[in-house]
C-alpha cells in the first residue's frame, strides 16, 4: 500500500491533476466528505487528509510514504527524514515581512530598534532577522497574523502573501521578501528504498506533469 498525505484546499486541488497524470483518481472530495482516508482507483494507493503543517510529520515517521507540503511548512519542520525530489510549482506565494501602512520599517531597522514580530513561522522569522542582524521578539500565532499589528500585538508580521489583497484590506504593506514559496513532493526515505517499484513511477509521472 502506498499512502499519500495531502492537506485540504489549494494543495489538494492543485495536486489532483498531478495524481491524474500518474493514473491515480480519488472519488471523494475532502471538502464535503468527512473521511480522512480516501481510497483511489488503485487498490494499492490511498490518500490521507491532514493539516498542512502536519504533512512532513506523517511522512517523516512513515505513516505516509509520500506527501505534498509547502516550502514554508518544510522550512519550519526542518526536513528530517524527508527526501524532497520535486518542486511541484503549485500553491505559489511569497514569505514576506509586513507592517502597518504608517509604520516606517526601514528607519526602525536602521535605528536598531527591537521589533516585535508575530508569526506562525517562528523558525523562518528567527533565521531571517538573525541574518539581517535585527533583534526581534517573536510572538507565535496560529492564524490571522494580519490582525496583530492592527491591535498593537506586534510591529510586524511574517506571513505568506500571494495577491496582497488581504494586506491591503487591513492597511498593511509588505516591506521585505524572505522566500519564494511553492509546494514540494516529499518522500519517506526508507519507503523509497523498500517500495521503490511502486513509488518511482509516481515520482516520474509527477515530474513529467509539472507546469513550468
Ligand atoms: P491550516 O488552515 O490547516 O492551519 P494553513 O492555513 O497553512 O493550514 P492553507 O492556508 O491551505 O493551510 O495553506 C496550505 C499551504 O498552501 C501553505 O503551507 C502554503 O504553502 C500554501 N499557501 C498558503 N497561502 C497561500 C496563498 N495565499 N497562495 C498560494 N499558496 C498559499
Ligand atoms: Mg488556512
Amino acid at each position: 500500500m502506498i499512502t499519500i498525505a495531502l492537506s485540504k484546499g489549494r494543495i489538494f486541488e492543485e495536486t489532483i491533476p498531478l495524481l491524474k497524470a500518474a493514473g491515480i483518481t480519488a472519488p471523494d472530495d475532502p471538502e464535503t466528505s468527512r473521511k480522512l482516508i480516501l481510497p483511489t482507483n488503485r487498490a494499492d494507493v490511498r490518500l490521507i487528509i491532514v493539516r498542512a503543517g502536519d504533512v512532513p510529520t506523517y511522512v517523516q515517521y512513515g505513516a505516509a510514504d509520500i506527501g505534498v507540503a509547502g516550502k514554508d511548512v518544510l522550512d519550519e519542520h526542518g526536513g528530517t527524514g524527508l527526501y524532497q525530489p520535486l518542486d511541484l510549482n503549485i500553491a505559489r506565494c511569497r514569505m514576506m515581512v509586513a507592517v502597518r501602512e504608517d509604520f516606517d520599517y526601514e528607519s526602525a531597522v536602521r535605528q536598531g530598534a527591537r521589533l516585535r514580530v508575530a508569526t506562525k513561522y517562528v523558525q523562518t522569522a528567527r533565521a531571517h532577522f538573525a541574518a539581517k542582524g535585527v533583534h526581534v521578539d517573536l510572538i507565535k500565532l496560529y492564524g490571522s497574523m494580519e490582525l496583530a499589528p492592527l491591535v498593537g500585538l506586534s510591529d510586524a508580521i511574517v506571513d505568506l502573501v500571494s495577491s496582497g489583497n488581504t494586506l491591503k484590506a487591513n492597511h498593511l504593506k509588505a516591506v521585505e521578501q524572505i522566500a519564494d514559496i511553492s509546494s514540494r513532493l516529499v518522500v519517506n526515505q526508507a519507503a523509497l528504498k523498500l517500495k521503490r517499484a511502486a513509488i518511482q513511477p509516481i515520482l516520474d509521472a509527477f515530474a513529467f506533469a509539472i507546469k513550468k
